[in-house]
């Protein structure tokens, strides 16, 4: 549960110090009693007024973006590049990437405000597939493929959990391989880590699908609400 003056900054009214100052002003009330003090957590549902007018909740919306290239998975970027946050020019709530994929990496992501979901999706227990398109500067050994799907020690001492590697097109002219790779997890620079234990660059990385969810659809930059069910079937 949040506390009073995070749900009244939630709500896009004001920041969480300005709230802080309504609340010891005496200017807000939950379910129909003043409160005065800092760090009090209302019930679900409860009713928060200021100046006696209730403030809107902010509805949990997720969305599914085919992120594009050139573009960063944070919210601010000290040498000002764009955002994915910057492309959703349209949705009113303040929304943020779940996870991240790299400036270069396009594909399946997901914004929300529910930082709840957020948490559950990137925590470390929690596996889904994530499938991966992903070109290389070289020609992939059998061997490799195999300790790649097997499980490879990263540079953290960290062994990959097993994957599964479908090679799609060995191009000897330009001395590299397409291929595409399922993971459960979701690491930090993961595919691109696992690829240089073995020396390789990535060239080209492209998440196709996140467990149901996919890109379908969707140009670069483009994105659309997820339906509840799909929601549902992440969790
Ligand atoms: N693995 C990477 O190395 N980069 C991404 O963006 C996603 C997965």
């Amino acid at each position: 549960m949040d506390r009073l003056q995070k749900i009244i900054a939630a709500s896009g009214l004001t920041s969480r110090r300005k709230a802080e100052e309504w609340i010891l002003q005496g200017r807000v009330k939950v379910d129909g009693q003043v409160v005065t003090e800092l760090g009090v957590k209302p019930r679900k549902g409860a009713l928060i007024e200021v100046d006696g007018k209730a403030i809107a909740r902010e509805d949990k919306v997720y969305y599914v973006m085919n992120k594009p290239k050139k573009v960063l998975c944070t919210l601010n970027d000290e040498h000002d590049r764009r955002t994915v946050v910057d492309l959703m020019t349209d949705v009113p709530q303040r929304v943020f990437p779940v996870g991240r994929l790299d400036y270069d990496t396009t594909g399946v992501l997901i914004m929300t405000n529910d930082g709840e979901f957020a948490n559950e999706i990137i925590h470390p227990r929690y596996h889904i597939a994530k499938v991966y398109e992903v070109t290389i500067n070289g020609i992939l050994k059998t061997e490799e493929i195999k300790q790649l799907e097997q499980g490879v020690v990263l540079d953290d001492g960290i062994k990959t959990l097993p994957a599964k590697l479908w090679v799609t097109n060995k191009d000897f002219a330009h001395e590299q391989t397409m291929f595409e790779l399922t993971i459960q997890e979701g690491r930090n620079r993961q595919i691109k880590r696992m690829l240089e234990v073995f020396g390789y660059e990535v060239r080209r990385l492209h998440r196709r699908s996140l467990g149901p969810i996919t890109v379908r659809g969707l140009n670069p930059g483009e994105y659309r609400l997820m339906k509840p069910f799909e929601v549902k079937q992440l969790r």
